[in-house]
């Protein structure tokens, strides 16, 4: 069994590779929920719904979100009408919106109603949410709070960020299925993910540090450089006061990592750090990545097992 830790684009990249080399089952993903933001009375997740929909075979691989060939029709409609959304959702898409809201209002939690529909969409994974109370990401610029998705897809990340908040009403907690999942796991998989947005959320989950010390972790930085290989990693990084590449992504996890990868054209060296070929642009770059990884598990699974 192989636990990740995944935000919405870069580790589910590397899942999508590991899903050639070991069954589905075998596979537990913690996700990042820190992103996830209620409107037009549904719940959306996207982290959740990535993974879910990959594993799933639903997902849109060419935007690594959203299920493959889906339809805008009430978005579009609800533009047109003059209520326009935060988010342009497809409409199956807002089908698990819907659903997901509708579980969590009658009184399920987060990791129930996940549960629930990853065994209606067929997924073989266990798919975990990182806690079960809510936790968003926020963006401070100039002088005015917005809710990272606001940032993101509505700004499209144009704006400059005086700070990062991550709100909640209570301290999250790690589920017990999660702490389970970590322990219980051959190793933990911390793939290429945002570490302000989508890993941080999650080690920021009391328990989740603790147990990963207990357990052996690779990494694989989301860096080449100074530059992510997509997204907003780099401004963000600045903005929590760390520079943007691989050094500052191992030094915020390596009191629990054992072997740091780096991208083999990182012209930054880290000491200790593992150089492989990172950058995943097909489903084969993916394989092959998952592949080493993999060999460094059982090399240290042997190694302790001798
Ligand atoms: P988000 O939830 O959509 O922000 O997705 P993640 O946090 O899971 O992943 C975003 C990060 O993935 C970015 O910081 C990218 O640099 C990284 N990333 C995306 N594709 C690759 C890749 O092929 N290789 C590596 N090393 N990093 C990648």
């Amino acid at each position: 069994m192989i636990t990740f830790l995944s935000g919405g684009t870069g580790t589910p990249k590397l899942m999508q590779g590991y899903r050639t080399l070991i069954p589905d089952k075998e596979m537990t993903v913690i996700v990042n929920t820190a992103e996830d933001m209620w409107f037009s009375g549904s719940h959306l997740s996207p982290d959740l719904d990535t993974v879910m929909y990959l594993f799933a075979g639903l997902l849109d691989t060419k935007r690594w979100w959203g299920i493959q060939g889906d339809t805008t029709i009430t978005s579009d409609f609800l533009k047109k009408i003059g209520y326009p959304e935060p988010v342009t959702l497809g409409d199956q898409d807002r089908a698990i919106n819907i659903a997901r809201a509708e579980m969590l209002r009658s009184g399920m939690t987060l990791t129930e109603a996940t549960q629930h529909l990853s065994s209606r969409l067929r997924c073989d994974a266990t798919i975990l949410p990182m806690c079960d109370t809510e936790v968003t990401t926020c963006i401070r610029s100039d002088g005015t709070e917005m809710h990272y998705q606001e940032y993101w897809v509505g700004h499209r990340g144009a704006v400059t960020i005086d700070a990062i908040i991550r709100r909640c009403s209570e301290i999250p907690i790690a589920t017990e299925q999660v702490i389970q999942a970590i322990r219980d796991a051959d190793a933990v998989v911390i793939g290429p993910s945002n570490p302000v947005t989508s890993i941080s959320p999650i080690l920021e989950c009391e328990g989740v540090k603790e147990a990963l010390m207990d357990q052996f972790v690779v990494v694989i930085s989301p860096f080449i450089g100074d530059v992510p290989v997509s997204g907003p990693a780099a401004e963000l990084m600045l903005a929590w006061g760390m520079a943007p590449n691989g050094q500052a992504t191992y030094d915020l996890y390596k009191e629990f990592t054992d072997v740091f990868v780096q991208d083999i054209r990182d012209p930054k060296p880290i000491e200790g750090a593992v150089c492989l070929d990172t950058l995943m642009t097909d489903v084969e770059a993916s394989l092959a990545l998952a592949e080493h990884i993999q060999n460094i598990i059982d090399t240290q699974k042997d190694l302790r097992n001798s």
